[in-house]
């Protein structure tokens, strides 16, 4: 018999807003479902601060964000609304929270976004500001190493790296977008339905972690590189991606001890309470799992 136990897991109800895409319209699902199973213990977040994201922004692009006030085109989604603000307070508090708890349990989670397309300036590709680099920002004394599989390259968090100096990037992605290399930023395309490829690089990114041994890993668990995805052009599968989140964790709680949480990262799939929802929920099951296995 499998067993589980429950890793803990910010959330909150405010997460949800009507979206154009699943973006933040599939967290409470999957935390529903999540903790329905006995996955996680969800435990829930103050929103971020203004005076934390002005550390990071531009702001006054801060300030049109929280009044609705100000060019849209900044704007992740090119529209404002109240609970899509307030929404993305809540995901970034999240992301403090699912920090701290990660520092004390060595794993965690958010159900949400790392939102690694924001950059200084402004938001971009449903990003509207970056919780990765905001983890980076109020945690001044540790190196955070995100290791981002999302399907799309962190292009914001590789910006950031040029201003934080405990920052360190490192993109497993079928689409680039426009991350770049630099002294602490690392890019590594995957040819369509390379596999083999895939999991060399991620051994490549768990190998820098293990010399490296920051303080926190972040891991965006994208799955916007199923192969069903309307926006993956690395094609993966399902057993790969499991098989991916499974090597990530063991290694990073088993192996290494060194503290992690993870995002959901992308996953535009519709209908997603079909295979979206599921597939952000197996990354879950598996964390727990794990969790169980240190424990024994
Ligand atoms: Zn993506």
């Amino acid at each position: 018999m499998i067993q589980n136990h429950p890793i803990r897991a910010a959330f909150s109800e405010s997460y949800f807003s009507n979206t154009s895409t699943p973006s933040m319209r599939k967290l409470t699902l999957v935390a529903r479902r999540a903790a329905e199973a006995g996955f996680v213990e969800l435990v829930e977040p103050q929103p971020v601060g203004r005076a934390e994201l002005d550390q990071i922004h531009d702001p006054a692009y801060v300030h049109s964000i929280l009044s609705g006030e100000g060019p849209l085109s900044k704007c992740a989604f090119g529209y404002w609304s109240e609970d899509y603000r307030d929404g993305v307070l809540a995901i970034n508090g999240g992301n403090l929270l699912a920090a701290r708890l990660a520092l004390e349990d060595g794993i965690a989670a958010n159900v949400a976004q790392g939102f690694h397309h924001a950059a200084p300036p402004n938001g971009g590709g449903y990003c509207t500001f970056n919780g990765l680099a905001l983890v980076a920002s109020c945690h001044p004394d540790i190196e955070v190493f995100v290791l981002d599989c999302d399907e799309h390259g962190g292009d914001g968090t590789a910006e950031f790296t040029k201003t934080l100096p405990n920052l360190f990037n490192f993109s497993i992605c079928g689409t680039g977008m426009a991350a770049f290399e630099g002294p602490q930023s690392i890019v590594r395309r995957v040819p369509p339905r390379d596999e083999k490829q895939a999991h060399q690089y991620m051994q490549e990114a768990l190998d820098l972690i293990g010399e490296r041994r920051p303080g926190l890993v972040i891991y965006q668990a994208g799955m916007d590189p199923h192969l069903d995805d309307p926006l993956s052009r690395s094609k993966m599968s399902g057993e790969f991606l499991a098989a991916r989140d499974e090597f990530v964790m063991k290694t990073l709680l088993i192996e290494l001890g060194i503290p992690f949480f993870f995002v959901l990262a992308g996953g535009y799939q519709e209908p997603m309470e079909k295979k979206l929802v599921p597939l952000h929920v197996q990354t879950f099951e598996i964390a727990s799992r794990i969790n169980h296995q240190r424990r024994k």
